[in-house]
């Protein structure tokens, strides 16, 4: 099969075009012919062999997590799922035998893995993935829109809906609108009855988040993030905070949260170190969450809400399988709203 693969770690030129051979499928997998794949800053960073990623690879690894295709073949114990059907992938796999996938937290599972990163991934014609990883696709749904979604929707959904239990009427702040995860946040708040602020470096990308939800956009690059949230919020600031950078945004964020406010993240691609005033912790009675990926029943919803047009894939530039060193440094640019996809 075609296939973008690395051998070592390194520069985007690392990205090598090429044969591989087409992966094992075994009894509890299904086969994907992929039709695309997006990017996230994971595959950048397995690239790079930065963040915690670094390592000799042994054979060639495939990247990206984000895939949508259909169903080439099914393993001996697939009963679900038959060859022809349209698909995502859930980018996250786990045991399915320990207490905490039994109990429904998979993303504590002590083996969960990120397809992509320590498995081949869906910068190829093929890839293998564990049945119960794979949701089937309203036939409307293009491929491109489709690799959009799982792992920025399955993030901010856990984050959002199951860990800050998101409440009409509240007022969240967005950090990072034109990221993949900013988008689908703004679109899960809109869809929880939230009041939406948001943030970016442009002012066109401010627009576009209005256009998925967002009721304000405050343009960090002009004006104070806590001082503008202030004004709008007539001196009380908000009540959750949707973070995914870290610690270019931390004091603004933390400026930003209201008394009894809550603050969650689910990445550092700003950095990842922050001083915490801990009198102000206790006095404004403040509450910092940490989230990783997502549940299982997280993208089961995700994707009932996407069968409803309730939710929607956000594409912000497609490129050619054979553009993926392209599509890494556009990515490492910044200049792009919503999700980079291959098509493939
Ligand atoms: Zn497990």
């Amino acid at each position: 099969m075609k296939a973008m693969y690395i051998t070592k770690q390194g520069p985007p030129e690392v990205l090598t075009y090429g044969e591989l051979p087409e992966p094992e499928l075994k009894p509890d997998e299904v086969l994907v012919r992929v039709r695309a794949c997006a990017l996230n800053h994971l595959d950048v960073y397995t690239r790079a062999g930065v963040r915690g990623t670094k390592r000799e690879l042994t054979k060639p690894l495939v990247l990206g997590c984000d895939i949508a295709g259909e169903v080439a073949r099914v393993g001996s114990l697939v009963r679900y799922l038959q060859p022809g059907v349209r698909v995502l992938v859930n980018p996250g796999t786990s045991c399915g035998q320990c207490p905490a996938c039994l109990t429904g937290r998979d993303n504590f599972c002590r083996f969960y893995e990120t397809i992509g990163s320590t498995r081949d991934g869906g910068y190829a014609e093929y890839a293998s993935v564990p049945a119960t990883n794979v949701h089937p696709l309203p036939d409307w749904l293009s491929f491109e829109e489709a690799a959009a979604i799982p792992l920025c929707y399955l993030t901010a959904w856990h984050m959002l809906v199951r860990r800050a239990a998101i409440r009409p009427g509240e007022t969240v702040l967005v950090q990072a609108a034109g990221s993949g995860v900013g988008s689908a946040a703004i679109q899960i708040a809109k869809l929880f009855g939230s009041r939406i602020i948001t943030t970016a470096g442009t002012d066109w990308k401010l627009e576009k988040a209005k256009e998925l939800g967002a009721d304000a956009g405050i343009n960090y690059n002009r004006e104070n993030v806590a001082d503008r949230v202030k004004e709008l919020t007539q001196g009380e600031g908000v009540d959750l905070v949707f973070d995914s950078v870290g610690e270019t945004v931390w004091e603004g964020s933390v400026a930003s949260l209201k008394p009894g406010g809550r603050f969650i993240n689910c990445g550092v691609t700003g950095g990842y170190k922050a001083s915490l005033h801990m009198g102000n912790m206790f006095t404004r009675q403040l509450t910092f969450m940490g989230s990783r990926m997502g549940t299982r029943r997280d993208l089961t919803e995700v994707m009932e809400a996407v069968a409803q047009k309730k939710l929607r894939g956000v594409v912000g530039r497609v490129f050619d399988l054979q553009k993926a060193a392209e599509a890494h440094t556009t990515m490492e640019g910044r200049d792009f709203f919503g999700k980079l996809v291959l098509r493939v």
